[in-house]
């Protein structure tokens, strides 16, 4: 893409065509892309085989295509002056066939890197060496039974994680020795996977950066993310969250990753902060996703730009500018469970009206139509005054919910 010349929205082409994005893949992450692309004027066209993917609702253009389909690609490329993506498992040459006709980014060259574990370490090990100062977890890559049986023993215990596809805990296993590690590489199939050292986690965080072909990088404040059952279950935005010093250091080292890839989007990159052995903690890269991510959804309520409008600005060339926090924030991640009570066979919806009676709440669902466990359905943002204040409207909503507490 060339900086000189970015997609203004509302603008038309030759033909009267309005100035439009498009965007592989449907789900919640191509809906909130659609729709803060549509508050900008621009019109959007959205590549997803399922016909009533979330994002596919709500867009102009709705291509009901696989996505490696050539005419569905074609049409895309035909209806979007720049395309982007929702989800990093993208076929990478799908990206590249794009690319041929109309300004694409990420790049399939990044994508296809996010989409391999290994290439991905690899990529973090050449920031750290050259400056980034954060590495990855101990790992070794396994392709072969030969690289199994050379596993140092040092990466024991580990967890032993599929290269390619794992998302949500899932194509994971984790291994006390090498009888488990031979067991689990059996289990998932003997695919190339690595290995990684189980590391001592206090906490986990993650960063998002977006980038634009000129090179302009901008980062989003740093996230605290809490897990339950491998899934985002808590996000938290806030003074106190994340040791000043460490949150600089990853925010550092996301935009280091981001450059030395020469990556054009928003770029989400995960952290685990570990012991560093002096009663302190330290950083350590986990992965990164090529696109907005679930632990950004807060910057939706409160942040100045949201993570899915610097998309759209990257995307679309327009300037990026340092985005600024204006509240302290807490996301709760609200998944398919809620809809079922304990012992319920049938759905039912869970009380919204209660969650926005408290103050600060801002409801986001992604229009699924039905819900079931462990499907992300939609996420609550909460703003507020004062730390206190969103903490104290975080502890209520999780109650109204039947959530574990903070
Ligand atoms: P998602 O796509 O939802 O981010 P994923 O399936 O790609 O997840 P990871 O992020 O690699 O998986 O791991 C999921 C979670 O498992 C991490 O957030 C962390 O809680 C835990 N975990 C992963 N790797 C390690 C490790 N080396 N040591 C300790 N815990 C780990
Ligand atoms: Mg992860």
């Amino acid at each position: 893409m060339k900086e000189s010349t970015p997609l203004l929205p509302g603008a038309t082409d030759a033909s009267g065509r309005p100035a439009t994005l498009g965007v592989m893949g449907g789900g919640q992450l191509g809906r909130m892309f659609v729709q803060a692309a549509q508050a900008m004027g621009y019109a959007t066209a959205v590549l997803d085989p399922d016909a009533d993917s979330p994002a596919g609702l709500i867009s102009h253009h709705h291509i009901r295509s696989a996505y490696d389909d050539t005419e569905g690609l074609a049409r895309l490329a035909a209806l979007s002056d720049a395309i982007t993506t929702e989800f990093e498992n993208v076929p990478a040459p799908a990206l590249a066939a794009l690319a041929a006709q109309r300004p694409v980014a990420p790049g399939a060259a990044c994508v296809a890197i996010a989409q391999d574990r290994a290439a991905e370490k690899a990529h973090f090990m050449r920031c750290a060496a050259d400056g980034s100062g954060v590495r990855p977890a101990p790992y070794a890559a396994i392709d072969t039974p030969e690289q199994l049986a050379a596993v140092a023993d040092d990466l024991l215990p580990g967890i032993l994680k599929t290269a390619r596809l794992g998302y949500d805990g899932k194509g994971q296993a984790r291994v006390k020795d090498r009888a488990e590690l031979a067991a689990a590489w059996d289990r998932l199939g003997r695919v190339p996977c690595v290995l990684e050292k189980l590391m001592p986690l206090r906490a986990e965080c993650s960063v998002i950066v977006a980038r634009g072909a000129n090179g302009d990088c901008v980062s989003f404040p740093v996230q605290k993310n809490t897990h339950h059952d491998g899934i985002l279950a808590v996000t938290e935005v806030h003074e106190g969250a994340i040791e000043p010093a460490l949150a600089r250091r990853a925010q550092a080292a996301t935009i280091a990753i981001a450059q030395q890839l020469g990556y054009v989007g928003v770029l989400c990159v995960e952290y685990f902060l570990v012991d560093d052995g002096q009663g302190g903690l330290d950083l350590v890269v986990n992965e990164m996703a090529p696109r907005p991510h679930n632990s950004g959804h807060y910057t939706q309520n409160a942040c100045d730009v949201s993570q899915f409008e610097a998309q759209v600005r990257a995307v679309a060339g327009l300037p990026l500018r340092p985005p600024v926090q204006h509240s302290p924030a807490i996301m709760l991640n609200l998944l398919g469970d809620l809809w079922f009570a304990p012992g319920r066979e049938a759905a039912v919806t869970p009380p919204w009206d209660a969650l926005l009676a408290l103050p600060g709440t801002h409801l986001h669902l992604y229009g699924k139509a039905s819900a079931r466990p462990g499907r992300k359905m939609g996420h609550l943002n909460i703003t507020g005054p004062t730390v206190a204040a969103v903490r104290d409207t975080a502890t209520k909503a999780l109650a109204l919910l039947g959530l574990p507490p903070l």
